[in-house]
């Protein structure tokens, strides 16, 4: 379960010569393997980014869709909250004006249209293919945590379901989850979950080098992934391909 539809989209990938996966893609691939992402589609015309934001419902959050572009803050390439079909076309056009400064040569795709998911505690989930160990996973709390203060527990896949319990219980940040100053608690198994869904995708997928689930919000019921990340290896092809 997963494996096939996620192998068709990543063999396309590297048939078109590229090693990043667009978010559209790796949003699909997560849904492949039980991951949950908010409700989405890709536009490339103002018309029908509104018309997907209708269907979707407010809040929206546009995002810039382009193989030449990773970090898609950095250009300007986000803006979230629209709660209008007025913002939605504001935004298009925002978005398309910032890329068109701040990277002229990108070819744009277009953009997904993503219904916002509400705030709450960040983390991320992500993969990194150690050249001595293989596929390993990687949690943390999102922001400073993991950016500055690397509080971030590792484990080699494939992971038992112990061993996500422990990497959460092993963060230093994890009282931020069990609740505090009157905020809810975190879904604690829902991360469980997303982990050993994350473990399971990349052990099946051995393409991906790199896989980045940044920003997952946890709720007190549930967990979304809001940005998927995946960059794929020219190595391992032949173990993919029996
Ligand atoms: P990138 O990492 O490429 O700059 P993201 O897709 O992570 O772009 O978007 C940037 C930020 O916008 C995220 O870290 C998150 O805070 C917010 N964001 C993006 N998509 C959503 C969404 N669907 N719901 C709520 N917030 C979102
Ligand atoms: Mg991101």
């Amino acid at each position: 379960m997963g494996a096939e539809e996620a192998q068709v989209i990543i063999k396309r990938v590297l048939a078109e010569g590229r090693r990043n996966l667009l978010e559209p893609e790796a949003e699909a691939i997560c849904l492949a393997y039980g991951i949950p992402t908010p409700p989405s589609k890709v536009a490339t015309n103002v018309a029908d980014t509104i018309t997907y934001a209708e269907e979707l419902g407010y809040p929206i959050v546009l995002k810039v869709v382009s193989p030449d572009i990773v970090h898609k803050t950095e250009v300007g390439g986000v803006i979230v909250g629209l709660s209008s079909s007025d913002a939605v076309e504001s935004a298009y056009t925002r978005i398309m004006e910032n890329v068109r400064t701040s990277k002229p040569n990108a070819q744009v795709t277009g953009v997904i249209v993503q219904k916002m998911a509400p705030p709450s505690t960040e983390v991320i989930v992500g993969s990194i293919n150690d050249p001595q160990f293989g596929h390993t996973i990687v949690f943390g709390l999102g922001g400073v945590f993991v950016e500055i203060l690397k509080d971030v527990a590792f484990r080699i896949a494939p992971l038992e379901e112990r061993d996500a319990r422990d990497m959460i219980l092993e963060i230093k940040g994890y009282s931020a989850l069990t609740g505090y100053r009157g905020a809810p608690p975190a879904d604690q198994g829902a991360i469980v979950n997303l982990i050993m869904c994350a473990s399971r995708l990349v052990t099946e997928n051995p393409q991906i080098d790199q896989m980045d689930l940044n920003p997952t919000i946890v709720y007190e019921h549930g967990a979304l992934v809001v940005d998927a990340r995946m960059l794929l290896s020219t190595r391992n092809l032949d173990q993919a391909s029996n």
